[in-house]
């Protein structure tokens, strides 16, 4: 079940396929003649990311920015911080770490999040 809000960032996000912020997206929505507001916008992205439906980073910035992923596997990301650009990846040694690490220490039902931040090979150093 998905509300019209949900709706309407899913449809905003098709769009894209950087990781924007809520603030983009609302603008992007009201840029179209869409009244839906900020607050309902977090709302709709919270419960977006808790299904699944969208990724979500922290930025360098500390910023929370959201993603509609191609893939519904685990995955991580190479971000690039000049332009935005996405890249899909698995890590592969990173689980591996992650569950090594964990089972050290006796953590059960764990997970994690790793992204990693660059300039990306088209942007100027
Ligand atoms: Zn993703
Ligand atoms: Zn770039
Ligand atoms: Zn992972």
């Amino acid at each position: 079940m998905t509300t019209k809000a949900q709706r309407a960032v899913i449809t905003a996000l098709a769009d894209t396929s950087r990781f924007v912020s809520a603030q983009e997206i609302h603008a992007r929505l009201r840029g179209n003649g869409d009244s839906t507001g900020l607050t309902s916008v977090y709302r709709a992205l919270q419960s977006l990311a808790e299904s699944g439906d969208v990724d979500v980073l922290r930025t360098d910035a500390g910023e929370a920015a959201y993603r509609r992923c191609e893939t519904d596997q685990h995955h991580h990301h190479l971000v690039c911080r000049d332009c935005g650009r996405v890249i899909e990846v698995a890590g592969r040694g990173v689980e591996r770490w992650a569950l090594q690490t964990a089972s050290e220490h006796g953590f059960r039902d764990i997970s994690h999040t790793v992204e990693v931040f660059g300039s990306c090979p088209d942007c100027p150093g």
